[in-house]
């Protein structure tokens, strides 16, 4: 797993060295996002997994979700760019909602109730190829242990659904990447998915700043790593 965290620390450190546009960030999550599906398919084909997981199966997507800056401007440009305007006029309704429903919740009374993430839609990952790492973690291999923390929400003792060794190479990457990222001087700040998604698509001026090494979304930060 060491491997994993010096690749990929590296590796972010050297693609962001040469630039920081809009347009490199973007490309840098996109390879990241596919050397991590890719050490994930092939920890499930040597350990022959049997992956629950399946198109319309969303008990996870009814769990708060913590995102950094760069996969929250990844969604919003795909968003941007693949949407009509009537489903992003359509989404953006729901986000507000989402958003409205978690204000003034603690980072643990929001995990405790089942509050369905905004970019659901009609039972699917509306930004399937751009979620976040949160959510490539997800691998069940018990749709029944799904079930039961989708209708016992309240009961944080219930252990994650994942496989140990998806969960372990999906968290060693990520750190790889956040320090990669921090080394180049970009901040790392965890922040509430729905809530960062809206503050991006709504104002432009939030990617620029975190480019120039600020935070951001600060109304939104979050103050306690969980991956
Ligand atoms: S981003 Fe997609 S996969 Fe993740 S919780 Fe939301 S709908 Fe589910």
């Amino acid at each position: 797993m060491d491997a994993i965290y010096r690749e990929e620390r590296s590796e972010i450190t050297q693609s962001l060295k040469s630039s920081k546009s809009a347009d490199n960030v973007n490309s840098v999550v996109i390879k990241f996002y596919e050397r991590l599906s890719g050490r994930l398919s092939d920890i499930v084909r040597e350990n022959n997994l049997p992956i629950a997981c399946h198109k319309g199966c969303n008990y996870c997507c009814h769990l708060r979700v913590e995102v950094r800056a760069h996969e929250v401007f990844t969604i919003a440009r795909f968003i941007q760019k693949t949407f009509t305007q009537d489903q992003t006029r359509l989404l953006l309704d729901r986000i507000r909602d989402t958003v409205e429903s978690i204000t003034g919740l603690t980072r643990e009374e929001h995990f405790a109730k089942n509050i369905e993430c905004a970019l659901l839609s009609r039972g699917a990952c509306s930004v399937y190829e751009v979620r976040p790492s949160m959510c490539r973690k997800h691998h069940s291999i018990d749709v029944e242990q799904c079930k039961r923390t989708f209708e016992t929400p309240h009961d944080l003792a219930i252990p994650p659904v994942g496989h140990q060794l998806l969960i372990q190479s999906t968290r060693t990457a990520v750190l790889g990447f956040r320090d990669g990222m921090e080394k180049a001087g970009l901040d790392s700040t965890l922040y509430e998915l729905n809530s960062a998604v809206l503050a991006a698509l709504k104002n432009p001026e939030c990617g620029k700043k975190w480019r120039k090494g600020k935070k951001a979304f600060p109304k939104y930060a979050e103050a306690l790593p969980a991956m």
